[in-house]
């Protein structure tokens, strides 16, 4: 199977000089992984370790201070390979929306507070796409209508509608043209447990019912538990774990996955979960060796001196971490690996 997506070797840092010294900020640091038609593709970690900076990536936004400094971001659309990384802004704003969108971190960062909703799907519509109005009024009332959501909706402000809703609205200007790719960024952030589990169930849908392929972001693992078939956990800017979602929950290998998941809330159990020690690491000045070394209770010597690359374990499981072989190259490893 060819992926749909194929991130190879990306570096994707901020560069700013403060006082004459350079500053960079490794926010994404030399990340391979593949994604596959049809799949709903997880990524987690803590804050600041470089989900968002990765997905702002994938979507070809990389205004400065952002700078890629390699790599390659190659999209398969009908087998016409496009590196979103060279393409001219003309040729982003097309794929953007139609082949590939986002839905950020909170609804209100794309609708418009003085702005009536329908008003917003026809100034997001006029920037993307050269339609009629009735035509695309259609449009909007059938995607809305898709989503469960009451037409009058249109005339309303964002902030007359319920948190849900609005997150639900934005969700349907994302999907208008019923996009290939889907990218969510936090989709789940500041909804309340019933909410998140309706705009789970609302992403669950989109993609049963087009069969896109979707990449969800997050810091819960649990949301991921509950809709992604594969998930890749990142830590400081490098992805640490790839695996099926019950292979990660069952078998996690990396010390750092393994925080994560016993993190996690159990109903009924009310010992104190335990969380990762200590910080996670500034990206401004990562150490040498595994950026896990610093927090990990079971280091090696060799932590502290060689960064380990992912390896693969077994044919769709993968791992960064000296305790799993990690000398072997997952970069050559993916590239010669058929699916
Ligand atoms: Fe811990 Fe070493 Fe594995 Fe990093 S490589 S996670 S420091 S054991």
């Amino acid at each position: 199977m060819n992926p749909i997506i194929s991130v190879k070797n990306l570096k994707s840092f901020y560069i700013s000089n403060i006082l004459d010294v350079t500053v960079v900020v490794k926010a994404v640091n030399n990340v391979t992984f593949d994604i596959f038609d049809d799949e709903i593709v997880g990524i987690a970690g803590e804050s600041g370790c470089g989900k968002t900076t990765l997905l702002n990536t994938l979507m070809g936004i990389i205004d400065p201070p952002l700078k890629v400094f390699g790599g390659e971001i190659k999209y398969n659309l009908n087998n016409k390979y496009y590196d979103i990384v060279k393409l001219e802004e003309d040729e982003k704003t097309k794929l953007r929306w139609n082949v590939v969108s986002y839905i950020p971190q909170g609804s209100m960062s794309i609708l418009n507070p003085i702005r009536k909703i329908k008003k917003i799907f026809f100034d997001f519509a006029k920037s993307h796409e050269d339609l009629d109005e009735n035509k695309f009024e259609r449009i909007v009332d059938e995607r809305l209508e898709s989503l469960k959501l009451p037409l009058r909706v249109k005339n309303s402000y964002s902030h007359q509608l319920s948190g849900g809703m609005r997150q639900r609205v934005a969700i349907a200007l994302a999907t208008i043209f019923k996009p290939k790719i889907v990218i969510a960024d936090e989709p789940t952030t500041a909804l309340d447990v019933v909410m998140q589990r309706d705009i789970i169930d609302l992403l669950s849908e989109i993609h049963e019912e087009e069969k896109n392929t979707m990449i969800l972001v997050s810091h819960d693992l649990s949301i991921h538990a509950n809709i992604c078939a594969r998930i890749m956990i990142m830590y400081a800017g490098q992805i640490v774990e790839i695996g099926k979602t019950e292979t990660i929950f069952e078998n996690p290998l990396h010390p750092y996955t393994k925080f994560l998941i016993n993190s996690l809330p159990i109903i009924g159990d009310k010992k104190v979960r335990e969380a990762a020690p200590g910080k996670p690491p500034s990206l401004l000045n990562l150490s040498e060796g595994c950026p896990f070394h610093e927090r990990c209770p079971i280091a090696l010597p060799i932590c502290s001196r060689k960064n380990p690359r992912l390896k693969w374990k077994t044919e769709d499981h993968a791992v960064a971490c000296f305790l799993h072989g990690g000398e072997d190259t997952y970069h050559e490893q993916i590239n010669a690996k058929t699916y």
